[in-house]
């Protein structure tokens, strides 16, 4: 008769993962809190985060189009439970806000934290405005949050 046996084994793993030359040149634009764009010459539409392809097209993108710093909330819900923010790799308490912010001059929505945590003062619709971290280090979360604009 077999045994179940158990072995209690910490593994550590590092990585480097290739963001693609459009998050590269976009997360370089944040370090100098730029947010850009890519705009398909085809439709029109500009993407951001930006993406090697249009998606209505399948034209590539190669013009970039700089955007405000502020625009919509377009969804929001606020986590109650702990997370283990995958950019970070600690883990992120609740209550934290999530929103789909779509900026001024942008067509499509950027997934990104919000600074409000009470549902009572979110709405899809409010305007929001980036709040940068002081140490820029050219990545997504040199972008702290959105905040409500009052
Ligand atoms: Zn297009």
């Amino acid at each position: 008769m077999n045994e179940r046996i158990s072995v209690d084994v910490e593994m550590r793993q590092s990585w480097r993962y290739a963001s693609g030359a459009a998050m590269e040149r976009f997360c370089e634009g944040l370090r100098n809190k730029r947010i850009e764009a890519l705009r398909c010459e085809g439709c029109g539409r500009r993407y951001l985060p930006p993406r090697p392809f249009c998606g209505n097209c399948h034209l590539h993108l190669s013009h970039w189009v700089p955007v405000a710093q502020e625009g919509v909330l377009e969804a929001w819900t606020v986590v109650c439970l702990p997370f283990l923010d995958g950019r970070t790799g600690t883990v992120r308490n609740g209550p934290y806000g999530m929103g789909l912010v779509r900026l001024d001059g942008a067509d499509t929505t950027l997934n990104h934290y919000l600074a409000e945590t009470d549902p009572s003062r979110l709405a899809v619709g409010l305007r929001v405005r980036a709040a940068w971290r002081d140490d820029l280090r050219g990545a997504i979360d040199d972008i702290l949050h959105f905040e409500v604009m009052q």
